[in-house]
């Protein structure tokens, strides 16, 4: 009997042929999903972060490397915000495709608008956003764009299979733009609230809303009492709706702010994934956008 299944399990071994399909590796999950949009079954896209991770404070781990030797592609956030463990991988991988200047090294941030660019760059104050703002995934219109560039790279890297990532991109556009519609009719304008961290400052811009505050005086740097207590200030005289946070990264603080001031805290994703029905980028947005409301 034993012969018998080994037998079968060679068989299989030998008829089924490895994946033969366009091989990604993504940074963060909102990448890896919007690659997955593109690309379905043509593609198989493996995530080096998890969605329950802070993406400033990851290290390189080997099967990050041996994930990256095998792929065609690298796609990654960009404005330095992969920097600590990134160019490290690409390099270990030795994978000639994945290096800079190759169309296999794809920086999603080559297609949007980046917001607060700073002037002169200046990581000796720690700031964790030396080249501007790297949360544009919050942006449904600019993660349209990465995925509109997503489209033409897998579409130059099989060619067979072109008009399929083109059909993809099209319905993936629709489906957004019909959602579109129902978070715009959110009343967003004129609404104040505070922040830990600066990730939500593309969607503010594209939705209306104020953020009037932020917990951390830097990205990446946590509050001095002296900090606390002029934002503590700040909230007394301007009324914010809520205290925004996102589960890995600064509920301790945002929570202890809420009770000195009795203003509540709002938990949102920080990327697909991360919260209960946040699956794929549309059912992100869409919990971001209701829990603001
Ligand atoms: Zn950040």
């Amino acid at each position: 009997m034993r012969e018998i299944f080994l037998s079968f399990a060679l068989l299989f071994a030998l008829t089924t042929p490895a994946f033969s399909g366009v091989n990604v590796v993504a940074t963060l999950p909102w990448i890896g999903s919007a690659a997955k949009e593109i690309g379905k079954d043509k593609i198989n896209v493996t995530v080096l972060v998890k969605p329950n991770q802070d993406a400033h404070v990851i290290e390189a781990k080997p099967s990050m490397i041996l994930a990256a030797r095998k792929a065609d592609i690298i796609m990654y956030d960009g404005l330095d915000l992969e920097i600590g463990y990134l160019p490290l991988i690409i390099e270990s991988s030795k994978n000639p495709k994945l290096m800079p200047g190759q169309p296999g090294n794809f920086d999603c941030s080559q297609f949007i608008t980046v917001l607060e660019k700073p002037t002169t760059v200046d990581r000796s104050m720690g700031d964790v956003h030396p080249l501007g703002n790297p949360h544009y995934h919050f942006s449904p219109s600019r993660v349209l764009l990465v995925a509109e560039g997503m489209a033409r790279l897998l579409a130059d890297a099989d060619k067979g299979n072109a008009g399929y990532y083109e059909a993809n991109y099209k319905a993936f556009a629709e489906r957004l733009h019909e959602k579109e519609r129902q978070w715009r009719a959110v009343p967003f304008q004129g609404k104040k609230f505070i922040a830990y961290h600066k990730y939500f400052e593309y969607l503010s811009a594209e939705y209306g809303f104020k953020i009037i505050g932020y917990i951390e005086p830097k990205p990446g740097i946590p509050p001095s009492a002296g900090h606390i207590e002029g934002l503590i200030e700040t909230m007394k005289e301007e009324k914010p709706t809520a205290i925004l946070v996102t589960p890995a990264y600064g509920m301790r603080e945002a929570e202890s702010l809420s009770a000195k001031t009795g203003v509540k805290v709002t938990v949102l994703p920080h990327d697909v994934g991360s919260m209960d029905g946040t699956g794929d980028l549309i059912s992100f947005w869409d919990k971001v956008i209701t829990s603001l409301k």
